[in-house]
């Protein structure tokens, strides 16, 4: 019998405070978190780390966020995989660009420490088979 694990969260962001903020987070809260620095690596690793749920910064070193989340959506074995955008500048239509490149949620930055957990709570609750 496969015992069940704590879900996997990848954390896709190159600026090192936000990763370390979110690692430290939602480790606290019995997550397994990994974190990658840009959206090549989370590409290369995506298959061997298998995540329950990615949260991708879009402002990213060479493929930005919206790019990496398409190619992600590619591949069929990721095609409902939730992925949660986060953005430091909210600004019209972030949104919607998020949502339209096959992001399921959209969280702006700075995160709010005490909410940020729940609401990641919720997203995977949604998202179970
Ligand atoms: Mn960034």
């Amino acid at each position: 019998m496969v015992e069940k694990t704590k879900p996997v969260i990848l954390v896709v962001e190159d600026n090192d405070d936000n990763r370390q903020l979110v690692i430290k987070v939602l480790g606290r809260r019995g997550y397994d978190v990994v974190g990658v620095v840009d959206g090549n690596e989370a590409l290369e690793q995506l298959n061997s780390i298998n995540p329950d749920l990615i949260l991708m910064d879009i402002n990213l070193p060479g493929i930005d966020g919206y790019e990496v989340t398409r190619r992600i959506r590619l591949q069929d074995k990721f095609a409902a995989l939730p992925i949660v955008a986060l953005t430091a500048h909210a600004m019209v239509g972030d949104e919607e660009k998020s949502l339209h490149a096959g992001c399921d949620a959209y969280i702006s930055k700075p995160i709010n420490i005490r909410t940020f957990p729940e609401t990641i709570a919720a997203i995977l609750k949604e998202h179970q088979p």
